[in-house]
């Protein structure tokens, strides 16, 4: 995965993101070649609009050549997995929402249902089997950590537990995506709670016994920081969401078929819940701007696009933002 598409999205750290807010709040500066050719240095003061849209406009706006970050002062953290075997997977989706409810912001948690194929690729004990994964990343002491998180070891033996002290460069571990590339597909929804019927609507839909083959189901605590507003506002985050769901299907084109309608009927089944929205970083392949953007931001992104790019040269994203005719930024 790419700094630059990332942070163009938002960039929601499963580390940072609590305690941090969003990867887009921390852009200083942006490098990026516009429509007409030219190279610009983007910040608050140069171009405010076109600072704005950036950050979280995906690539609708520009080629962006580099990015000033802020960085932040943490060298190690708490985190890693905790794997529970699929017998456990009620109780821990319903430990993980007592987990939540009084987390502080240094705790960036989510939890995912992992349903991985008998092949070689998946290494033993996920090989083949359902398992259930507690993802975990504490910016604090250990004591409090190992507080924090009990329920979650409550619940019964776990497969693994490499939950400890680590250093920063280690953070990959605490998800363990793939690195290799694969074909996939994937779909998400902000959920504004998580209330008891989302968690049956999620175990009933692709839990252990529901026959799914969603290859990962993940529920992905955002509030904290994530909700803040930032000190230079942008169109990226999801403030008003509390979690996010998120599923993808990895494999043959079947199978990914089988398993993005599994994904919309349940993301249809959790509409009362849902901000109405994907995360910026996670639409469907379908979604055009309309589904991914609040009416305002698109409106204020579209003018920004007439002033910058009134032809649409850049319309790689499936969610292209048109040019709104007549406006100026
Ligand atoms: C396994 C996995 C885990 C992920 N985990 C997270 C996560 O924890 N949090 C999160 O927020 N997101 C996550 N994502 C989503 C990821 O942030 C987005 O897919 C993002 O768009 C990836 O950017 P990329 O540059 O690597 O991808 P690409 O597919 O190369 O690009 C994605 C988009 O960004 C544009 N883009 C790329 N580079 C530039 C550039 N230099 N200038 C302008 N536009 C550019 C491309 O045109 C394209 O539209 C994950 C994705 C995967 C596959």
């Amino acid at each position: 995965m790419g700094v630059v598409g990332y942070t163009l999205g938002g960039g929601l750290s499963p580390v940072l993101g609590r305690t941090y807010g969003w990867a887009a709040d921390h852009v200083r500066a942006i490098d990026v070649v516009t429509a007409d050719g030219a190279l610009r240095h983007v910040t608050e003061q140069s171009d405010p609009a076109l600072f704005w849209g950036l950050r979280g406009g995906g690539s609708n706006l520009g080629i962006v050549t580099s990015l000033e970050l802020d960085l932040f002062p943490v060298t190690t953290f708490y985190g890693g997995g905790i794997f529970h075997p699929a017998e456990h997977a009620e109780s821990v989706l319903h430990a993980y929402r007592q987990v939540v409810e009084n987390a502080p912001d240094e705790l960036t948690i989510s939890v995912a249902l992992l349903n991985f194929p008998p092949i070689p690729e998946v290494p033993e004990p996920l090989r083949g089997r359902f398992t259930v994964h507690v993802r975990v990343a504490y910016l604090g002491s250990d004591t409090e950590a190992e507080e924090l998180i009990a329920p979650l070891r409550a619940v019964g033996a776990p497969l693994a537990d490499t939950v400890g002290r680590r250093g920063y460069d280690t953070f990959a571990e605490v998800h363990q995506d793939p690195t290799d590339p694969a074909p996939y597909e994937d779909c998400s929804a902000l959920l504004t709670d998580l209330t008891p019927e989302v968690i049956a609507a999620v175990l009933e839909r692709v839990g252990p016994t529901s026959g799914s083959v969603v290859t990962v189901l993940e529920i992905r605590h955002l509030a904290g920081a994530l909700s803040r507003e930032a000190r230079l506002p942008s169109a990226a985050g999801a403030r008003d969401a509390a979690f996010m769901v998120w599923g993808t299907t990895v494999g043959p084109p079947e199978v990914v078929d089988a398993g993005t309608a599994g994904m919309n009927t349940l993301l249809k089944d959790l509409t009362p819940w849902t901000t109405g929205l994907p995360h910026q970083n996670f639409p469907s392949r379908e979604a055009v701007a309309a589904d991914v953007f609040a009416p305002d931001a698109l409106a204020r992104l579209q003018r920004i696009k007439q002033q910058y790019d009134p032809q649409n040269l850049f319309r790689a994203h499936n969610h292209n933002i048109a040019p709104a005719p007549g406006h100026t930024a």
